[in-house]
C-alpha cells in the first residue's frame, strides 16, 4: 500500500494560502495522484478530476493555472509536476538534525535571527550554501540562516 504524507508546515505555506479554494482542493488531489516523483499525467488528471467527487465543480484549467502562478506546480508537456515533492515529505528537512548544536548556534550568532535574503524572522532554517546533496559539509562556512520559504525557493533552482 502506498503511503502519502505531508508535513504539517505545508498547510501554512504562504503560496498555498494565496490560492483560491478550488486550487487548494486541486493541489491535494494532485498530491494523491502523483507518482513517486510527484508527477501526474495531464490526461489522467483531467479524467480522474472529472469523476473524483472532491474536485467535482472545481474548474480544472483555472485551478491548475492558479497553482502554477504561485509556483506550487509545474506544467510540462503532457504532465503536471507537484513542486517541492521531496521537500514536503516528512523526514526531509532543510536543516537536518545531524547538524551539531554548537555549529547551529555559531551560524545563528553570526547571521542573526533573520533570513539573510528576505529578513523574515519566521520559520528560520539553516541552508547549505553548497547543497548537502552535492557534498556540502555541515560547517559554519557552508551554512547560513534562511527562512523556510527562501530555502525552498533556493532548492527549486536545482
Ligand atoms: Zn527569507
Amino acid at each position: 500500500m502506498r503511503q502519502r504524507k505531508l508535513k504539517p508546515d505545508f498547510f501554512f505555506d504562504e503560496r498555498v494560502c494565496e490560492c483560491p479554494f478550488g486550487a487548494r482542493v486541486m493541489l491535494l488531489f494532485l498530491w494523491m495522484m502523483g507518482n513517486q516523483k510527484g508527477r501526474v499525467k495531464k490526461y489522467d488528471a483531467i479524467v480522474a478530476g472529472s469523476t473524483f467527487p472532491l474536485v467535482h465543480g472545481v474548474d480544472f484549467p483555472s485551478s491548475v493555472k492558479a497553482l502554477e502562478s504561485v509556483g506550487l506546480i509545474e506544467i510540462g508537456p503532457g504532465f503536471i509536476q507537484v513542486k517541492d515533492w521531496d521537500f514536503w515529505q516528512p523526514g526531509c528537512r532543510p536543516d537536518r538534525p545531524g547538524i551539531p548544536e554548537r555549529i547551529r548556534l555559531a551560524v545563528f550568532a553570526r547571521d542573526g535571527a533573520a533570513c539573510l535574503l528576505c529578513n523574515s524572522q519566521k520559520r528560520l532554517s539553516l541552508d547549505h550554501i553548497v547543497p548537502y546533496s552535492k557534498g556540502g559539509p555541515d560547517t559554519i562556512e557552508n551554512l547560513r540562516v534562511l527562512c523556510l520559504r527562501c530555502n525552498i525557493k533556493r532548492g527549486n533552482r536545482g
